[in-house]
């Protein structure tokens, strides 16, 4: 694990308004913020820093990335670090992402590319030198979903329009785009997006960094192990989706689960680890969500503003 950095993190979990927007940059709807916060946000570094500055500082081990496991028997396993060193471990906790070293002791899936992916950009001083693209944005988040593709952005902190341009094309395509070559890869990824308002092109187009390419990977759904002594998995190590906003709090949700499942049987790790482990398969099964609002794949022939305004409007009935 490196130290993290500190600054813009870019995690949305709803609140603020929601706006569907259409491709010529009409707004079709808003959702506005009911001012509950029952579905608060935060960014992915503060949200970072708040659990990190929740622990003993020696908790964290800095610079120990792990290269592999291996089972030792009787429940204890083997971690090996790019250092050369090695830990030996009673309980063997996979809270590693996506390409978990952890998850092999227990499972053979592996993550695979699901057909679309984000391309990342962010807009900054917004509302001096973007002003478009902020008006369109809203004060919140804005979607504007269309069969393929869809741009979505949302309003962070210090006047910053953070944008993922979601496109369904296969990796060879994205592979033949040059990303080290920023203004080219907007220019094509823009391409895309012909006849869209400039407004919305512009959170490509206009970007403040380089944009960045977001593949999704997810692992198979229903991905389930058996049980093995010492080991355990959370978060996207155990149930890896494509972005819905839901996936941090699920790892979240995993974590919190987890501690109070490993204290309730002070005397039995096993049987805890039982339990736990069932509910947390279980997620790997229920269905997706975003913004609180069932999705539609990116590439679906009703990824529209209307089939979206339909779908919110059944859902609040
Ligand atoms: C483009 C994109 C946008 C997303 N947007 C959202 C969103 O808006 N809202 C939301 O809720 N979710 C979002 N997600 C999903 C969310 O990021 C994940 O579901 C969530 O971070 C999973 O948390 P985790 O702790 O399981 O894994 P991670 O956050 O990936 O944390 C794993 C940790 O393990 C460390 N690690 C990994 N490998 C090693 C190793 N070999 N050795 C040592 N350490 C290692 C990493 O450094 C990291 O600190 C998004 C995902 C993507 C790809």
């Amino acid at each position: 694990m490196n130290a993290p950095p500190g600054g813009v993190g870019h995690l949305s979990g709803g609140c603020q308004t929601m706006r569907l927007v259409e491709q010529d940059g009409s707004v079709l709807h808003e959702i506005a913020d009911d001012g509950t916060r029952g579905r608060p946000e935060v960014q992915r570094g503060e949200l970072r820093w708040i659990l990190l500055d929740s622990l003993p500082a020696e908790a964290v081990r800095w610079g120990h990335k792990v290269s592999g496991t291996r089972a030792l028997g009787g429940g204890r396993h083997e971690v090996a670090f790019a250092d050369g060193s090695t830990v030996v471990t009673s309980l063997l906790v996979g809270a590693d992402g996506a390409w978990s070293r952890v998850r092999p002791l227990l499972s053979d899936a592996t993550p695979e590319y699901v057909g679309t992916s984000f391309v990342e950009t962010y807009l900054f001083d917004a509302d001096t030198r973007h002003t478009g693209s902020a008006k369109v944005g809203g004060g919140g988040s804005m979607i504007a979903p269309s069969p393929g593709k869809e741009i979505f952005a949302h309003r962070e902190n210090g006047d910053t329009l953070h944008a993922y341009v979601a496109l369904s094309s296969p990796q060879d395509w994205f592979a033949a785009i040059d990303f080290t070559d920023a203004s080219a890869a907007a220019t094509r990824i823009t391409r895309e997006f012909g006849g869209w308002a400039p407004e919305l092109t512009a959170l490509i187009t206009d970007a403040g960094i380089p944009p960045v390419l977001r593949p999704h990977y997810a692992l198979p759904a229903g991905h389930r192990w058996s049980r093995v002594p010492g080991v355990i998995l959370l978060g996207d190590a155990a149930h890896l989706a494509a972005p819905n906003g839901e996936g941090a709090s699920l790892a979240m949700l995993d974590g919190a689960e987890l501690g109070k499942t490993l204290a309730a049987y002070a005397d039995g790790t096993e049987a805890a680890l039982t339990e736990y482990e069932q509910a947390v398969c279980a997620r790997s099964t229920e269905p997706v969500a975003f913004e609180g609002t069932e999705t539609q794949r990116i590439d679906s022939e009703s990824n529209t503003p209307q089939a979206m305004l339909k779908m919110i409007t059944e859902q609040s009935h």
